[in-house]
C-alpha cells in the first residue's frame, strides 16, 4: 500500500498543470487508492458532480469506453455500462447510482485548506490566474516578512522561473506553493528560490494525505508565522482610502503597481538629480516622468 507521502504525490501529480481531476470513483480509485479518494471526498477536497454519461472498462481497457444506459428493471442497479459493440472487451456492467456519480476535485477547498494549513490571510482567487496555471492564495509570514502567496501548477520549463525571478529583481516577497517535483522542473528553482524575497515550497515536501484529508507531514520543515513581528514601518502613502503608513513590502507592491494609479509620486527615493519618480494616466497610457521638490506635476507643453 502506497504510504501517506506517495499517496499525496499522486494527487499533487494530478493537478499539475491545466487540468482538474475528476470522474467516477473507479478511476479516481485508479489514479489515487481508495483511501485516498475516501480521505478527499470526506475533506470536501473532491465534491460531487453529476452521474456519469460514461464508465470506464473494469478491465482497464483504454479502447472499451462505455457508454451508460438505463438498467430496465433493476432498481438496485439501474444503469448498466454497455462496452462498444464489435470488438467486445467484456461483459455490460450492472451499477449503482452512487459508483456513477462523478467527483470534482474543488481548487476552492484546496485553496482554504492551504491557508488553514499555512496560516495565509486574505482571499484566495483560483478562478483568475496570475501567471499560468498560478492563483493569489492570500499573504503570509515566512521568514520575517509579509508575502505574496501563491499557488503554482506548472512549474514546468524556464517560463515560472522567469516569473520568479522577475518578482525577485522587482523585491516582491513571494512564498510560492508548488506542485510536486517532476523531471520537467527546473533544478534552478530549488538551487535559487529555497531562501530569498521569493520562495518556493514544493507540497510534496509539506504535505501527507490522512483520513481526514491532507494535513502537514510531521517532519515538514517549513516556518510559517501566522503574524509579522512588528512590521516596521516604512513610510506613508495617500491613496483613495487615505493616509497610512505601510511597511516596505507594501510599499514595493505599490511602486510596482504604479500603472494602476491615475497619478503616483514617490517621495521616498530619488531617481535623477534629486527628482522624484511620478507618472499620470493620459488617456489610457500611463505615462511616467519625474519632478523636483518644488515643481507640481508636469504639465504637457
Ligand atoms: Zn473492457
Amino acid at each position: 500500500m502506497a504510504q501517506a507521502p506517495d499517496r499525496v504525490r499522486a494527487l499533487l501529480r494530478m493537478l499539475q498543470g491545466a487540468g482538474t481531476p475528476g470522474g467516477v470513483r473507479k478511476s479516481l480509485e485508479r489514479e489515487l487508492g481508495r483511501e485516498t479518494v475516501d480521505a478527499l471526498i470526506a475533506s470536501k477536497l473532491l465534491v460531487r458532480g453529476a452521474r456519469a454519461t460514461r464508465y470506464p472498462c473494469p478491465r482497464g481497457g483504454s479502447h472499451c469506453p462505455r457508454e451508460v444506459v438505463p438498467n430496465v428493471g433493476d432498481t438496485e442497479r439501474p444503469f448498466v455500462a454497455v462496452p462498444p459493440s464489435g470488438e467486445l472487451c467484456c461483459d455490460p456492467l450492472p451499477l449503482t447510482e452512487a459508483a456513477l456519480a462523478t467527483w470534482t476535485f474543488s481548487y476552492r477547498a484546496f485553496a482554504a485548506t492551504l491557508s488553514r494549513l499555512f496560516a495565509i490571510r486574505g482571499e484566495a482567487n483560483v478562478r483568475d490566474e496570475v501567471f499560468p496555471a498560478t492563483f493569489a492564495l492570500g499573504r503570509c509570514a515566512h521568514g520575517g516578512i509579509e508575502r505574496d502567496a501563491f499557488l503554482m501548477l506548472d512549474l514546468n520549463g524556464s517560463a515560472p522561473v522567469s516569473f520568479l525571478r522577475a518578482r525577485q529583481a522587482q523585491g516582491l516577497p513571494t512564498v510560492a506553493f508548488a506542485h510536486a517535483r517532476s523531471r520537467f522542473v527546473s533544478p534552478e528553482i530549488d538551487a535559487h528560490f529555497r531562501t530569498g524575497a521569493v520562495v518556493v515550497v514544493f507540497l510534496e515536501d509539506e504535505l501527507e494525505m490522512g483520513f481526514e484529508g491532507v494535513r502537514r507531514r510531521a517532519d515538514a520543515t517549513l516556518v510559517l508565522a501566522d503574524h509579522v513581528v512588528a512590521p516596521a514601518a516604512f513610510c506613508a502613502v495617500v491613496d483613495a482610502r487615505g493616509k497610512r503608513t505601510i511597511d516596505e513590502a507594501e510599499y514595493r507592491r505599490i511602486v510596482a503597481s504604479a500603472h494602476e494609479y491615475d497619478l503616483f509620486l514617490d517621495t521616498t527615493t530619488t531617481v535623477d538629480a534629486g527628482r522624484y519618480a511620478c507618472g499620470r494616466r493620459e488617456g489610457d497610457a500611463f505615462v511616467r516622468s519625474a519632478v523636483t521638490a518644488y515643481q507640481g506635476l508636469p504639465t504637457r507643453s
